[in-house]
């Protein structure tokens, strides 16, 4: 028998069409490219976002089309977000931390149509104009006051575009599957693929994203995105701010710890989102110019992803600035969001190094996200909170496949996607990660969790960053190494940081040896770069070796 229900199709622009009844004075905040500091509301997000479709049609952009844009955390952005999507065209968010080579090969793939770029990318877009084979115009989002002098045959003026158009214009009603933003991944290797995500995965993602076991955004919220528009969508906030009507501060590009800091404090924010390396240079500011976070903020929950929430990390957010760490993970493929570390009744009571472990975890899946481990052939492995395996996943809001169908058939008989992620589930549903399946220590036919060395090393007091890999070893075939980078002015010998992970991991976990660096390599999205690291000490033999 077939319901009785309305069929109203999922889609980006009743997002803002209910943030505009709902929450019109709700505000944006953003640290402008130009330097200032621009206020502005839902409404006014509505209104603009209207007024850029209407002028987005008359540069010619349809149905499918993808804009792209290159640039920082901003209301300009947004309402990128809400015109090209709510017109039919494909929102494309271009990493500007990527090599430029990397950024010329993603614009040709998707075949944009536009290039949107903040006037901080204008020496960077003039250089690569020339290689976007696909690209008809180049829009700087600004006024007509700070246009770029730019040597580009098709530059155009965001403020002329959007200021020339009225807002008398009624969103398309789109299928609800139809394509809505395309995100590429950071591709640690190979090309990068594209993760072309629909206006349906968006708002059902959002709804996760605001649920109480999600990351309980509400309108009482003042949301600090840290993390940038050009990676996953800045892990849905966007989207998940205008269905609950949650303030947003957008801290463009100013991404220092002293910058962080001054918008938490006079914004008042509560919620803030972003990878451990924002977090660390967050806590060097504090130290530096000894701040009383306590004190001056008003932060609730800070959500950590991207890579594992160290345990220093959520234990000096907690004593230090009396919020909350949020561990969760996820991945472009997945929207992002996959899962969330938040508590359960009988963690109640528990001491703070109790708590803490359960927040070594990534979580529990939200609603939609279904997962699972298997082992190399496929098989389930138990939900024990000891058996580590592939974690698979399916739902709603995960690829089906990358754009273009590059990489091929991706999921296996029974939909499921290979995270590469390594991971043991337990019984209540707390997913951890041991390791990405090619970080994978493997010594003596065990697995070495890297993940957990790391977290245990970064607690001792002169260890800013730490990283492990394997390397070779002629009994045990691999060995952990232990790479540290030192906080300024501090120090700590070989001998003292081994003695130090001494009964905080298992014996036969415990590195080989260490290596000290002055600096440790990233990918553009902030997290190691362990192929690079390998490469760097394939030569490398431990003491014991
Ligand atoms: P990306 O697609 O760039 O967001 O990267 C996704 C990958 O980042 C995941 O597959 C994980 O390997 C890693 N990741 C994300 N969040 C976490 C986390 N909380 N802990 C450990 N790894 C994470």
């Amino acid at each position: 028998m077939k319901a009785l229900m309305q069929d109203r199709p999922l889609l980006i622009s009743s997002l803002i069409e209910h943030a505009r009844h709902c929450h019109p004075g709700a505000e944006i905040v953003s640290r402008t490219a130009e330097g200032p500091m621009h206020r502005c509301t839902y409404s006014d997000v509505h209104r603009r976002s209207k007024q850029l479709a209407k002028a987005l049609q008359v540069l010619g952009v349809r149905n499918g089309d993808r804009v792209a844009t290159l640039a920082w955390n901003g209301y300009r952005h947004l309402e990128l977000y809400y015109g090209v999507s709510g017109m039919g065209a494909v929102l494309h968010t271009i990493n500007p931390r990527l090599y430029p080579e990397q950024i010329v090969y993603i614009a040709n793939h998707a075949e944009d149509a536009y290039l949107f770029f903040d006037i901080g990318f204008a020496a960077l877009v003039e250089r690569l104009a020339p290689a976007l084979t696909s690209v008809r115009g180049f829009v700087a989002m600004t006024d007509r006051a700070h246009m770029p002098a730019l040597a580009l045959p098709s530059l155009l003026c965001y403020e002329d575009l959007v200021g020339a158009q009225d807002s008398h214009y009624e969103w398309p009603l789109l299928d609800e599957n139809t394509a809505s933003s395309l995100c590429y991944t950071s591709g640690t290797t190979g090309n990068p693929k594209g993760v072309l995500y629909s206006h349906r995965s968006t708002v059902l993602h959002s709804y996760a994203a605001c649920a109480a076991d999600g990351l309980a955004v509400s309108a009482a919220e003042s949301a600090l995105l840290v993390v940038p528009m050009f990676h996953v969508n800045a892990w849905g906030m966007p989207y998940a701010g205008a269905m609950c009507g949650a303030k947003l501060v957008m801290p463009g590009p100013a991404l220092d710890g002293k910058s962080i800091y001054e918008l938490m404090r006079t914004e008042g924010v509560t919620l803030a989102l972003g990878v451990p390396t924002v977090w660390l240079t967050l806590f060097n500011h504090v130290d530096t110019a000894g701040l009383d976070p306590k004190k001056d903020l008003k932060l609730d929950r800070v959500v950590i992803g991207g890579s594992a929430a160290p345990r220093a990390m959520c234990a000096r957010f907690e004593s230090e600035f009396g919020a909350r760490a949020v561990h969760a993970w996820g991945m472009t493929e997945m929207s992002p969001l996959g899962t969330v570390c938040n508590f359960l009744p009988k963690h109640a009571g528990m001491t703070t190094d109790e708590r803490l472990d359960v927040l070594a975890r990534q979580g529990r899946p939200v609603f939609g996200v279904e997962m699972r481990i298997t082992d190399d052939e496929g098989r389930d492995l138990p939900r024990d909170g000891k058996a580590a395996g592939h974690l698979m996943v399916r739902g709603p809001w995960i690829t089906a496949g990358y754009f273009k169908g590059e990489g091929g058939q991706i999921l296996d008989a029974d939909g499921y996607f290979d995270t590469g992620d390594v991971a043991t589930i337990d019984a209540d549903g707390y997913m951890q990660i041991t390791d990405r399946a090619k970080d994978v220590i493997k010594s003596g036919g065990e697995w070495i969790s890297s993940i957990e060395i790391e977290n245990a090393a970064v607690g001792h007091p002169a260890v800013a960053e730490a990283a492990v890999i394997g390397v070779a070893h002629p009994k045990w075939q691999e060995r952990p190494l232990l790479i540290v980078l030192k906080k300024p002015g501090k120090q700590a010998s070989r001998d003292e940081l081994l003695a130090f992970l001494d009964g905080k991991i298992a014996k036969w976990c415990i590195p080989d040896d260490v290596a000290f660096v002055d600096e440790l390599p990233h990918t553009a999205t902030g997290k190691l770069q362990k192929l690079k690291l390998r490469e760097m000490f394939k030569d490398y033999r431990t003491r014991s070796t």
